[in-house]
């Protein structure tokens, strides 16, 4: 299949957010105000220029990520489904997700965002204890977040909420009862996400410093293996490491990332993965946010270098990617998406090995790491990958 002609995924990003958290490394800036019409207009400037050379092309998925795409005014949502939908061709049923954070305010904007086309929302909920929400820096109370879920439940026919676990302090029976009370309130996806410390973040400073107690090591596993038996308990399947959705309901968006498919990125700091004239191109947008309104406002575009990315390049990302996945990666499409057979970007050996050692399942046509070798995901592709 030519991969230009597979359905794209689109995302877009608003830089901002109401606070920076202490553990987030993600491109989110604070202002005191935010000039929403110039970066609406520069949004859909930018957005305009990326399909122009894309050409109308197949478009399954559209994610408003951030920052906190729920600061945004529901009429810039809908301005920017509008472009999307016009200059694509949007497969029926799309997918149409905007990222909110469940202060009231936001959740006050849900409506108006339900009317611009969002079918889906993704909550930032990260824990329902008031005392560990103030320690991630959240904006929003537990209270909040319920009252924000509940209202994403009658206005949006999909909802997935994020929470965070192996929190410092965190012991494993209080994880699995918050994890109940959390499933009691999911619908049928939910993102549970192992803290992790950054680079760069306030949190990094504090690791090194000895003032947080992160769980260790074995904690950390028994943790991972209780988020998936509480999930698996409500129906919901560890489709990725940690993403758990009952079948059919993935995120179709996140989904395209994972299998190596084609995705635009618009907006301060975005990358993409484009198919374009026989070669897959990695774009990147600059980062700042101020700067790449300015380069968008002069050249239409907020681009930086661009470059090919190499077939060994290709090969090694798309088993980053796909080994995530608890479906794994079909040779066949690994074969067309990189110009590499699998078994020869690949130690056969490690493999055989990691068979052995039940890291891996034996699937003839596929390379699938079982739920043992997600666990141990990048030991396992670093012994893997040549
Ligand atoms: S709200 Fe989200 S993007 Fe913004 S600082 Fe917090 S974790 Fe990062």
């Amino acid at each position: 299949m030519d991969p230009s002609a597979e359905p794209l995924a689109l995302y877009i990003h608003w830089p901002f957010c109401l606070a920076k958290c202490p553990y987030c490394d993600f491109n989110s800036h604070v202002r005191e105000r935010i000039d929403q019409g110039r970066f609406a207009a520069a949004l859909r400037t930018e957005l305009a220029w990326e399909a122009a050379r894309l050409g109308r092309r197949p478009l399954a998925s559209i994610f408003f990520g951030g920052g906190t795409p729920s600061l945004m005014e529901p009429a810039t949502v809908g301005a920017l489904i509008e472009d999307a939908a016009r200059l694509f061709a949007p497969v029926p049923g799309m997918e149409i997700t905007l990222e909110a954070n469940p202060t009231s305010v936001e959740a006050g904007r849900f409506a108006g965002y339900r009317a611009a086309g969002v079918n889906r929302v993704s909550l930032g909920v990260q824990s329902l204890h008031d005392e560990d929400l103030r320690r991630l820096g959240r904006q929003h109370s537990s209270a909040q977040a319920m009252a924000a879920l509940d209202l994403a439940a009658r206005i949006f026919p999909r909802f997935s909420f994020d929470l965070i676990y192996a929190r410092p302090g965190q012991t494993l029976a209080a994880w699995r009862a918050e994890l109940r009370q959390a499933l009691a309130r999911a619908a049928d996806h939910l993102s549970l996400y192992q803290l992790t410390i950054e680079p760069g973040t306030v949190y990094e400073g504090m690791h090194r410093r000895g003032e947080l107690a992160l769980p260790d090591e074995e904690l950390a596993a028994e943790l991972y293996d209780t988020t998936g038996e509480e999930a698996a308990r409500f129906g919901l399947a560890a489709y990725e490491v940690s993403n758990y959705a009952r079948p059919g309901s993935e995120s179709r968006h996140n989904l395209a990332y994972w299998r190596y498919g084609d995705y635009a990125g618009i907006g301060p700091g975005a990358h993409g993965r484009l198919s374009i004239a026989e070669r897959l191109v990695a774009t990147r947008r600059h980062r700042a946010p101020e700067p790449w309104a300015e380069r968008v406002e002069r050249d239409g575009h907020g681009s930086t270098a661009e470059e090919n990315v190499t077939a060994p390049d290709r090969a090694r990302e798309m088993l980053l990617m796909g080994l995530r996945l608890a479906e794994g990666i079909d040779a066949a499409r690994f074969a067309t998406r990189t110009g590499i057979a699998l078994d020869r970007a690949i130690d056969v050996e490690v493999r055989e090995q990691a068979i052995e050692a039940g890291y891996l399942a034996g699937d003839p046509d596929r390379l699938r790491a079982t739920a043992e070798g997600r666990k141990r995901l990048d030991a396992l592709l670093a012994a893997l990958v040549v």
